[in-house]
């Protein structure tokens, strides 16, 4: 499943080829991804122009010049790729091609179709149920340690929980959610308020956390996503940082930590695997 990094590696892939550019024309092979496409899909992106790619959480939203937005999200096995060859038949998984006004094609396909695309009025957006309840974006100038403090307060789910809930951060999914709690020094099964004082204040973990995050997110994004099962980025290579994970899948193994001497551990919090140290994590 792309997490954060790799749906960023391709909006940054996406947004030369989209912005400034219009839809001439949408090919739709079916009529749902994981949903139904919207009515009247290709008709209504037809001659819209692309003002701005961005992204919130996992979604990447495409502002089109009539005051929608095109809202794209990957599942589990979407990825687009730019122009190729129009084999006949198309490609089984190739579900949706753009054909831009400059004659680019963007190829949109899907394996296991639980990807998403849906057409919502910009002014809804906020509002709309999928955004509405949506966290602070994690590499964003909002999420700082007095921003966490203020919301771990009190708190008695675990850190590890914490950092998954998608209505407190959006967008931090297992893996990177281990890597930070990795590189912060902090247990995964850490209480969450014992990184708020009392008063909602940070404590000396909250802020390493924070950096923890952003770290390793930025680390992946410039790594161009980490290509775990199948994602690829939209010029078809894989990205590399799978190899760089620190903890994540490494149980069994020396700490990477200098110095450290302890080995990683796997525990399962949640329903979901947990990687950690736990010698240097506390
Ligand atoms: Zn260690």
């Amino acid at each position: 499943m792309p997490e954060l990094p790799e749906v960023e590696t391709v909006r940054r892939g996406l947004e030369p080829i989209l912005v400034g550019n219009a839809f001439a024309r949408v090919e739709q092979r079916r009529p749902d991804l994981r949903f139904p496409l919207p009515q009247r899909f290709g008709e209504r992106l037809s001659g819209r122009t692309i003002e701005a790619l961005d992204r919130r959480a996992k979604y990447l939203l495409a502002r089109l010049d009539d005051g929608e937005v095109l809202v794209m999200h990957l599942g589990m096995t979407g990825r687009f790729s730019i122009n190729g060859s129009a084999t006949k038949p198309p490609p089984k998984h190739e579900h949706v091609v753009f054909h831009l006004g400059d004659g680019t094609r963007v190829r949109y396909s899907d394996a296991r179709r639980f990807g998403y695309m849906d057409l919502i009025p910009t002014k809804s957006l906020d509002s709309h149920a999928l955004f509405k309840a949506l966290g602070v974006e994690p590499l964003s100038a909002a999420f700082t340690a007095e921003w966490l403090a203020g919301r771990l307060k009190g708190k008695a789910t675990s850190i590890k929980a914490a950092l998954l809930d998608q209505r407190l951060i959006a967008g931090i999914g297992n893996i990177y959610a281990c890597e930070a709690l990795f590189r912060a020094g902090i247990s995964p099964m850490r209480l969450a308020g014992t990184l708020a004082s009392k008063s909602g204040k940070p404590t000396k973990m909250t802020g390493p956390l924070v950096e923890a995050v952003k770290a390793v997110l930025e680390d992946a994004i410039r790594a161009g996503g980490s290509s775990l099962r199948d994602y690829k980025r939209t010029d078809g290579r894989l990205g590399r940082f799978q190899h760089r994970f620190k903890v994540y899948g490494r149980a069994g193994k020396p700490c990477s930590k200098k110095g450290c001497g302890g080995t990683v551990r796997r525990i399962v919090q949640g329903g979901r695997s947990t990687f950690y140290c736990p010698t240097c994590q506390r």
